[in-house]
């Protein structure tokens, strides 16, 4: 199938309430005009250089999410155009963010990434260092920064119980965190969560927003 069969396919397939992040990473942009031309407008990129050169070149209405690991030194590059970061896991990269948002007089929206798996990863928060995170001075004082929800990654595994279990953990974790620190606050909610092999599963256990990649342009 094509690429704009498959986002068709795939939109058909998940409720009207989900949003659909087409995961364009390491794709050409012709292959972005592609799912553009069925009305795709949102796009997920890994690598900042990748992202800004695509960003620079493709249609300007396209709202770019950054879904991998973000280092410091390279938020302000992003920090213009950006229209969610999914990855955020420390203090120092919320102060970075905050500070370049500021430069460009905008408001940056985030989620926090949480380590849900049981695999070894470097990245994503649990429980604890997120609160650390929403009950500090500095995040106190940050006015160019949106908390609009959580993100998480399953284990890579065939045992469905497995992931269940995982995201269902995440979305407790928004819960958690909404009444907590974001109640009555309506931008506090996306759960971004569930890729290719495994999106279904994350709808029923409340995904508001899948990153979806090689079912939609293919293999990397
Ligand atoms: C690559 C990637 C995806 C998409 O993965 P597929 O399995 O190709 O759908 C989703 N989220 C993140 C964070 C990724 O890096």
């Amino acid at each position: 199938m094509s690429i704009s069969e498959n986002i068709l396919k795939i939109r058909q397939e998940i409720p009207e309430t989900v949003c659909l992040v087409a995961v364009s990473k390491t794709k050409p942009s012709s292959a972005i005009l592609e799912a553009y031309g069925v009305g795709q407008r949102i796009f997920g990129e890994n690598k900042v250089q990748e992202l800004c050169s695509k960003q620079a070149e493709l249609p300007k209405d396209i709202q770019w999410h950054f879904i991998g690991h973000l280092q410091t030194n390279k938020v302000k590059y992003i920090a213009p155009f950006v229209s969610l970061i999914h990855s955020v896991d420390s203090l120092k990269l919320m102060q970075e963010i905050n500070k370049e948002a500021q430069k460009n007089n905008r408001i940056i929206h985030c989620l926090l990434e949480f380590h849900i798996a049981t695999e070894e990863s470097k990245f994503g928060l649990n429980y604890q260092e997120a609160r650390a995170l929403l009950t500090s001075a500095e995040y106190a004082g940050m006015e160019n920064i949106s908390i609009d929800g959580v993100m998480g990654m399953a284990s890579f595994t065939d045992d469905a119980k497995t992931i269940h279990k995982e995201f269902q953990g995440l979305s407790h974790i928004y819960q958690e965190l909404k009444t907590e620190f974001f109640s009555n606050q309506e931008h506090f909610g996306i759960i971004s969560m569930g890729m290719s092999d495994d999106y279904p599963i994350a709808i029923q256990e409340g995904s508001t927003m899948v990153r979806v990649g090689s079912s939609i342009f293919g293999k990397r």
